[in-house]
Parts: structure tokens; sequence; C-alpha cells
């Protein structure tokens, strides 16, 4: 059988990201954005082995993006596209892993949109438009929170009345399970472990930011909840903050419940910190400056993140290793520096060489001899989506 080739999509409100990936391939044979959605300025920009190229899609929806981005899929799989996989954020309880999309699924994928109400709509928007543009194409759905279903009940439930579990939902599901999953099954490759009989702590820092336990090949506790705003500190978003805090603003300052989601998930984290951006290389930037923000934010965001890891460690039995992923985990020797050295209990330290030699997709150990391993290891959610995708294809 010749290599397959999968279509990623990962469809937003107003955007679609896509790559093709050929099973046999290290690298992506078409990638691209297609974005603003729905208005004028709708564009597509994308790579492939003829370059970088861009064309306006003005007023294009995510069918007509999609109608658009199949035939250039096509053409890079030379004509053999064998199935598309689909991220989608929220799978609920109903999800423990990937799943072939079928009537049934859609409407699983469409009752959790209580709990993702600005992803799985989006997401479902680019299915029905994928599903209604290809029907003969095997369509497989994966879902962020699915890898994180293994969590047992003391790690993913709150201290709240039992009801609203029972009835509404409310529990830890925790997200960017896609990573987590494949960053420490590439890890143990790397360190030639048994990955069913490994155990990593993994930080996965992006714009969103999590971290969580691996215990031989399954999430035991991370660091998000209900929604992406529980844990670390990110781009944007707050992680935790005292739960009156809402009660507090609305009877001090009379907000609404809009204005404080919005100031929490879009005008906190880095950004609110630093008062400056939620841009990490721009706070790395402004700090050698000597801006007080920006060096405040990198310090409460490496404290936080190793609390976080340590708390993370109650559920691990040993630690084969750290595992540093995202933008910021691939290529700030800074952040895992400063990190790493909040977490002496755990005995561990860097070799500042090797860590300044991680970046920009070099993967590998950055421990000093005789400490815990401390690997950073690039993540490749769209790879992890189409090894699934291709798992589920009828034979
Ligand atoms: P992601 O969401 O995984 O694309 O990660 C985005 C984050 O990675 C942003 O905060 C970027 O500033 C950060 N990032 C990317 N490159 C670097 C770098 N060289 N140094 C520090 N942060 C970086």
């Amino acid at each position: 059988m010749s290599a397959r080739n999968i279509l990623v999509i990962n469809c937003g409100s107003s955007s679609i990201k896509f790559a093709l990936i050929n099973e046999a391939q290290p690298h992506f044979t078409l990638s691209g954005l297609a974005e603003r959605l729905g208005s004028p300025q709708a564009e597509l920009h994308w790579k492939n082995a003829e370059g970088k190229r861009s064309e306006l899609i003005q007023g294009a929806d995510h069918r007509q993006a999609l109608s658009r981005i199949l035939p250039l899929a096509e053409k890079a799989a030379g004509g053999q596209l064998h199935g598309i996989g689909h991220r989608v954020v929220h799978g609920g309880e109903h999800f423990t892993s990937a799943c072939l999309i079928d009537q049934a699924a859609l409407q699983a994928i469409a009752a959790t949109a209580a709990l993702a109400p600005l992803h799985n709509p989006a997401n479902l928007q680019g299915i029905e438009a994928a599903l209604k543009l290809f029907p003969q194409l095997p369509q497989v759905a994966v879902f962020d929170t699915a890898f994180h279903q293994s969590m047992p009940e003391h790690a993913y439930r709150y201290a709240v009345p039992e009801a609203l579990y029972r009835q509404h939902g409310v529990r830890r599901y925790g997200f960017h399970g896609t990573s987590h999953r494949f960053v420490s099954q590439r890890a143990s490759e790397l360190c030639q472990l048994d990955y069913q009989a490994s155990c990593w702590l993994t930080a996965h820092l992006g714009n969103g930011c999590s971290t969580a336990a691996v215990v031989n090949g399954h999430s035991q506790d991370t660091s998000m909840g209900l929604t992406p705003l529980e844990g670390l500190v990110m781009g944007t978003r707050s992680g935790d903050v005292d739960p009156n805090l809402h009660g507090h603003l609305a009877r001090t300052l009379g907000w609404s419940l809009e204005q404080i989601d919005q100031m929490l998930n879009k005008e906190s984290g880095l950004l609110g910190l630093s008062g400056l951006s939620n841009d990490m290389r721009a706070l790395e930037e402004a700090r050698e400056q000597g801006h007080a923000g920006a060096t405040l934010a990198i310090e409460v965001f490496c404290y936080r993140l190793a609390k976080s890891l340590a708390a993370m460690g109650c559920a691990l039995p040993r630690l084969d290793g750290l595992i540093f992923t995202g933008g910021i985990g691939e290529n700030s020797p800074l952040i895992r520096s400063r990190t790493v050295a909040h977490l002496r209990l755990l005995n561990l330290a860097l070799d500042e060489t090797a860590n300044a030699q991680c970046i920009r997709g070099q993967e590998g150990a950055i421990q000093a001899a005789g400490h815990p391993r401390v690997l950073v290891v690039p993540t490749n959610e769209e790879r992890q989506i189409a090894l699934d995708t291709l798992a589920l294809l009828p034979a």
C-alpha cells in the first residue's frame, strides 16, 4: 500500500488552519490558514512545494473556504486523499478517544457545545462543510479533552455540590490532550523507554498553557479544568484566581459577567501583568531593557508553572522526565531555566549549554549531569491528529 495522505482541519469561529500530512514524510506537504472568514477581507494563505501563496476569498464562509482548500490538498496529495481529521476542542465525557464521524458523533459533539460555546460550534461548522463537500471521504474527530478522560475521579472532581457534576457536567476536563500525548510518546521513544511503563511531567507552553502528569501512556492530571482558563498564567488568560473574584468585582465595581469573562480571558495573563504584550518574545526583549512589567510577568509565569509542575508530581509514582513544548517551551531557554530553578525539591537542574541549544525545533535532553531528565520536545498536534485518523480508516 502506498503512503496515505490525511488533511487535518482546525476550524475557529472565523478561521481554518489546515495541513496535509503524508504518513511517510516528516514535513507537511501543504499547510495554511484561511482567516477573517465571513468578512470582505477573508484571505487564504498556504505553503506547498512551490512556495508560499495568498489569495483574497472575499466574503467566503467556512464552506466556501474549504471548497478552495480541498483542490489544493488533492493536488498536493497527487489526487490521493485518504481521509480528513478534524480537531474538536471539547468531547465532554462522551469521547475518550478519536472517533469516525457519523450522525451519532455529530449529535454528541453538538451536545457538548454548552461546555465550549466558542469552540465546538465552530468545529462543527467545519465538519459539516467538509462532510457536504467530501461525503465519500472518511472523516475523524480528534478531541483536545479525550486524552485526559483517564484522570481518576479525585483529580477531575471539583469540591462543589454533586448535582452540578451529575446534572450539568461541572468537572475538570483538561485540554491540549493531543499535544501532551504526542510529546510524552515522543519522549519515550527518544529515551528508549516503554511508553506503557513511563512517567512524565509535561508543560505545553504556547498562547494557551497547561501541564499534565502522564503515567504509562495515560493522563492522570492536568492543570486546565472545565474550561481552558484554569491553571497556569497564559498569553491573555489569568489562569487560577480566587473563585470569589467574580463576586468581588461585581459587588465593588458593578462589573457584568461578560466584562469579567473578557478581562480574565483576553486582558490578563502575560498581557495583564506586563501591561505590554501577550507575546513572550516581546516580553523577553523588554526584560532585557529593564522593563519592570515584563520582568514581573516572566517571574510570575515561571513561578506559577513550577508550582503547577510540583503539584502534578503528586500523580506520579516516579519521574522519568519533565518535557517542555509549545512555542515558549520549545524556544525559550530563559523560561525553562527560571522555571527549573524553582524545582530544586524535585532535584531538577539544567545544563545551560544544552538548554541554549534546544530552540527552533531542536529536540533533546537539557538536564545537568546526574539530575532527572528534562527534555525539549517540539509538539506536532497535526501529525497526532493525522495518526489518529489513519488508525480509524476502514481497512
Ligand atoms: P504557540 O501558541 O505554541 O504558537 O506559542 C506562541 C508563544 O510562543 C508566544 O508567546 C510566542 O512569543 C512564543 N515564542 C515563540 N518563539 C519564541 C522565542 N524564540 N522565545 C520566546 N518565546 C517564543
